[in-house]
């Protein structure tokens, strides 16, 4: 499928254990405090040249996903070659394993990948602070992809700082049916929260130390979402999905940024698995994966410099 001289970058999903979102800035952006934690669902953005600025999108999350330009891996490689002063003459192939439209910063990690993957391809050698500042200007959640692990995101989510965390965390995450789109999610927020005296959002003090101790029971009870009844009002069958998770034994569960993907926490690999198949066979969401985390942020997998 893809030409030699190619470079494949993987690229993590994410959930957010903590999304504060405060009142909206004038610039139309909100005020967040975001826990990201990198999860191993992936997808894998190979760059390969090309006459021209190509992309194909496959993979078992490739529905609702746009093939041209207006892809962010796409965005990505011509912001690279644009700084670069050069052509984006590249094939850009993403294999889908991260739900458009879920809450899962899919489209974000595809352009952190196709990011990495151009800087390889084309020997740019970026330091790590010039991929960074291109991510942040490429979307508030596409940093996150690059560095992976556990972070707070602050401003629009896009100023990481690594959390002190530690253990190995197992998700179960159910898709919805129907994706949601992101500025619809905020807008159903700010209408429900209309007329109220938002709090400045901060880092969670008590997810904060349930990272540090690296305990499930105590994470699980304090994940929190601010934008989760916009999520549900807009999509209502987010609350019997979530009822399912916690029936079918999961410590906690979220919906996970925007939405409408929910993350459930289980104690262990053996009540994940079966938290799964409660879930499936619940009828409540369109699939189930199993998912453990912290994961390592955007990496090269295949493929290295040329040129
Ligand atoms: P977030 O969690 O950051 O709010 P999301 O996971 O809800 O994002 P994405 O999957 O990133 O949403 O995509 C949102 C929309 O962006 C999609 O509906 C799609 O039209 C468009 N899009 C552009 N490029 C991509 C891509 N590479 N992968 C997925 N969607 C993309």
């Amino acid at each position: 499928m893809v030409r030699d001289g190619s470079v494949t970058v993987r690229v993590p999903a994410k959930v957010n254990l903590q999304l504060a979102v405060g009142a909206a800035r004038p610039d139309g952006y909100h005020e967040l405090v975001s826990v990201f934690h990198a999860v191993s669902l992936h997808d894998d953005v190979t760059v390969a040249p090309s006459d021209a600025l190509r992309v194909v999108v496959e993979g078992e999350e490739a529905a609702g996903v746009p093939a041209d330009e207006t892809n962010l891996a796409a965005r990505a490689v011509l912001l690279l070659a644009g700084r670069l002063g050069r052509e984006a003459d590249v094939l850009v192939h993403l294999r889908k394993g991260i739900p458009a439209a879920g809450g899962m910063a899919g489209g974000s990690a595809d352009a952190a990948g196709a990011l990495l993957a151009a800087d390889a391809l084309w020997g740019a050698g970026l330091e790590r602070a010039e991929l960074l500042e291109l991510a942040a200007e490429l979307g508030s959640d596409v940093p996150f992809a690059l560095v992976g692990g556990t972070a707070v995101g602050l401003g629009r989510g896009e100023r990481l700082t690594p959390a002190l965390a530690r253990g190995h965390f197992e998700w179960v995450l159910a898709l919805a049916e129907e994706g949601l789109s992101t500025p619809a999610v905020y807008a159903e927020a700010d209408r429900l929260r209309a007329g109220r005296v938002l709090p400045e959002p901060r880092p969670s003090e008590r997810l904060m130390a349930a990272l540090r101790a690296g305990d499930p029971v105590a994470l699980a009870r304090a994940l929190e979402n601010d934008l989760q009844p916009a999520a549900a009002s807009l999509a209502p069958g987010l609350h019997a999905t979530l009822q399912a998770g916690e029936d079918g034994g999961a410590l906690g569960g979220v919906v996970s940024g925007s939405g409408p993907t929910c993350a459930f926490l289980a104690a262990d690999a053996e009540a994940a698995d079966e938290l799964a198949g409660a879930l499936l066979d619940s009828g409540t969401c369109r699939a189930v994966r199993r998912a453990h985390g912290p994961v390592a942020g955007a990496r090269v997998v295949e493929g290295g410099a040329r040129e």
